[in-house]
């Protein structure tokens, strides 16, 4: 049996997850590689033990598939030797709200949400019950820019986002580090895939997905709950925070605020 921490990586065929792969590999984890294309999780795999020494082992599933996110669910449920998962998988796309196909957004709900809320919940039954475990949810910096992309798939990355935080409050005092990593424009497929052309957009705004992933594992590092690798000063999201948090005691009273208050 191997000593070395285990790590399962969903969408790990290519862009971040694949990166995901290749850095946990090389800090010495085994990893375990989820995603459709097998053909490509077994090239990453070879690799990734060629070169580092681990084993890699591939787990083909369609997270949109149910008897397949059941698959991964139970192994992530079950397997002690995991320590880590990285709910990576995802999809962007939707377009307008107004031209929305409903079966597309069905999709892109059930990946984004569906999936990585039940993965979630598997890895943390595992992980509560060994008192430690890292579960890092990949969101997106469009979970703070309700204006400016497409509404259901940065709908979907505020959920992840909001989820984190709360599996944060929760899990902390229980030994699981929960991260949620909110990438800006990154350069990966997932921009063909959903008929956008990243070369087109200014290159000041978009990362590299290595450096995206290795600025994601220093905050992890640093415990951060939230990492933002493009954003310069985080003592900017704290004072955002902070504002958010002083709303707190003003937005469950008894009264309506007086602004809607019938004239008497
Ligand atoms: P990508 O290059 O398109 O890779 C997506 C990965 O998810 C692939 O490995 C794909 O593999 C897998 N996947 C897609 N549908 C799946 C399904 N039904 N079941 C299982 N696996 C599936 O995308 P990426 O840019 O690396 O995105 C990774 C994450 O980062 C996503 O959650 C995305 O929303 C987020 N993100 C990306 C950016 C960006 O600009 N790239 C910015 C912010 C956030 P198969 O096709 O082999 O299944």
């Amino acid at each position: 049996m191997s000593t070395r921490p285990k790590a399962l990586i969903t969408g790990a065929s290519t862009g971040i997850g694949a990166m995901y792969a290749d850095r946990l590999a090389r800090l010495g984890h085994d990893v375990v590689l989820v995603a459709r294309d097998e053909a490509r999780l077994q090239a990453l795999a070879e690799r990734l033990r060629h070169d580092n020494g681990v084993e890699a082992e591939v787990l083909r599933a369609d997270l949109l598939h149910r008897a397949d996110l059941l698959l991964v669910e139970s192994r992530l449920r079950d397997d002690a030797d995991i320590s880590m998962l990285v709910n990576n998988a995802g999809m962007a796309g939707g377009g307008p709200f107004a031209d929305a196909d409903p079966d597309n957004v069905e999709a892109i709900i059930g990946l984004n949400v569906l999936a990585v809320t039940r993965l979630a919940v598997a890895a943390t039954k595992n992980f509560v019950t060994h008192g430690c475990g890292t579960i890092v949810n990949i969101a997106s910096v469009t979970a703070l820019m309700p204006e400016s992309f497409e509404p259901v798939y940065l709908a979907t990355k505020a959920f992840v986002l909001a989820l984190s935080q709360s599996m944060h409050k929760e899990l902390a005092s229980r030994g699981i580090q929960v991260q949620a990593v909110l990438p800006g424009i990154t350069r990966t497929e997932i921009w063909e895939r959903s008929g956008m052309d990243v070369q087109a957009l200014p290159p000041d705004m978009v990362m590299e997905a290595a450096e995206m992933v290795d600025a994601a594992l220093a905050g992890l590092d640093m415990g951060e709950t939230v990492t933002i690798p493009s954003l310069p000063d985080m003592a900017d999201w704290e004072s955002f925070n902070d504002m958010r948090r002083r709303l707190h005691p003003l937005l469950s009273r008894r009264h309506a605020a007086e602004r809607y208050r019938l004239p008497t």
